[in-house]
């Protein structure tokens, strides 16, 4: 009997332990032991193999803006599926075709502006890469605290240590600056500012505890590049898509306050979980920087993926969840922070991307409790628990977790 035979027999078949022994012996372990085993969803709700329900306030990080399993997506993807399924970009489906115009419109793109399509938010971000390097410049500025991906470029110019550095070397000429500080911002294009190939930000930083650039930051960022003649380029994998209430992030009042970017990166919430990315390119960008030949993808602008796409924005625009996501999100920032739990130092972040930041760093043992009591939330930082709920979620729905909340002992982690 080899090791996995003798550790599944111990367990129930298809209860969650089963399926985790399996998992662990046949997954590689990249992501540390499953927390769960899901088998079924619904609306906000996940199920796991043992038959427990749960309120799914992370939605796959900002991934399912409609929930799970939702009729209208489920149908588009069968549809299309059964119709084609496939094609290479060798050829054009009308799919794709208006999922391109729909999120130029949607990105209030000049004349001339254009969409790549990939598969992922790293590979999208990618594409920016590529994009920066045609510019003949040498310098990348991003920002610490920021998370890009994966994937070697984008991984360049992602900031954790930890992520980096045993895949170095990596793509060179990446500065990080400071989070959110104007004076270095000013700085760093007072020198070389022309050697500027681009600015690379994300309006609202999710993986570092969703932190929002200050009032302002923005402006002067696209103050700064447009005088240059560097592209400003905003990944908005997560804070895009209506995650914040606007559809991208940097147009909402209290974000960008409007202003317009040279290049733009989506994906997680672009196909309500069906996996998919995107860039799109402004003005005259679009045309000189990846012309024919330079970039290329088997799978991007799959028809497949175009049509959950396409059928998540219709979604998203026929149920009005632009101005339902402004509406929860501020009232139930409000609600946790009426509270005033003494182990919540912050409520902060935009629509339906919030962090309640402790004043200990007990994130993820309130996670697990969380977990237990049939919420998942998810610690993303020691002391920052981060929820990015299905755009769809109620308010009473939201109300379980400020439940929950209340709930949570004063003296979490310290106690006996
Ligand atoms: C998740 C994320 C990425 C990476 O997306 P993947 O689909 O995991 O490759 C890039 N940028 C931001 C801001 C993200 O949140």
């Amino acid at each position: 009997m080899d090791a996995r035979d003798d550790a599944t027999t111990l367990t129930a078949p298809d209860s969650g332990a089963h399926w985790s022994q399996r998992y662990s012996a046949a997954v590689m372990d990249t992501f540390g032991s499953p927390q769960r085993v899901l088998v079924r969803g619904e609306g906000p709700y996940v199920w796991d193999a043992d038959g427990n329900r749960y309120l799914d306030l992370l939605a796959g990080i900002a991934v399912n803006a409609l929930g799970h399993a939702h009729p209208t997506l489920t149908a588009a993807i069968s549809a299309q599926l059964g119709t084609l399924g496939h094609v290479s970009n060798f050829f054009a489906t009308p799919t794709q075709v208006a999922l391109a115009e729909r999120l130029l419109a949607l990105a209030e793109a000049p004349a001339g502006s254009r969409v790549f399509f990939a598969n992922s938010g790293t590979e999208a971000n990618e594409a920016v890469v590529k994009m920066a390097r045609r510019t003949g410049r040498r310098r990348v500025l991003a920002l610490e605290g920021s998370f890009h991906g994966r994937t070697m470029g984008a991984l360049a110019l992602t900031h954790k240590p930890a992520y980096r550095e045993p895949f170095e070397p990596l793509p060179g000429g990446v500065e990080f600056l400071p989070f959110g500080d104007t004076d270095a911002l000013e700085a760093a294009f007072a020198q070389d500012g022309e050697d500027v190939a681009a600015l690379v930000l994300e309006p609202v930083q999710g993986e570092a505890g969703v932190r929002a650039l200050p009032p302002g930051y923005l402006a002067l960022a696209r103050r700064l590049t447009a005088e240059s003649g560097a592209l400003l380029a905003l990944d908005e994998v997560q804070s895009g898509m209506g995650r914040t209430g606007a559809w991208l992030a940097h147009q909402h009042p209290r974000l960008g306050g409007g202003i317009r970017p040279d290049v733009v990166t989506l994906a997680k919430g672009l196909g309500g979980g069906f996996p998919i990315g995107a860039v799109v390119a402004y003005g005259e960008h679009a045309a000189t920087l990846l012309g024919r030949g330079q970039h290329g993808t088997t799978f991007g602008g799959n028809p497949v993926a175009a049509a959950a796409g396409l059928a998540t924005i219709g979604v998203i625009e026929r149920d009005g969840l632009l101005a339902h996501v402004r509406a929860l999100g501020d009232q139930w920032r409000a609600d946790l922070t009426a509270l005033g739990h003494p182990l919540v130092r912050e409520v902060r972040g935009e629509g339906l991307l919030i962090a309640v930041e402790l004043t200990a760093p007990v994130a993820a043992e309130a996670a697990s409790r969380a977990l237990e009591e049939g919420i998942i939330v998810n610690p993303c930082a020691p002391s920052v628990l981060r929820l990015a709920p299905p755009l769809i979620l109620t308010a009473e729905q939201a109300g379980q977790f400020t439940a929950f909340l209340s709930r949570l002992p004063h003296d979490l982690g310290t106690e006996a």
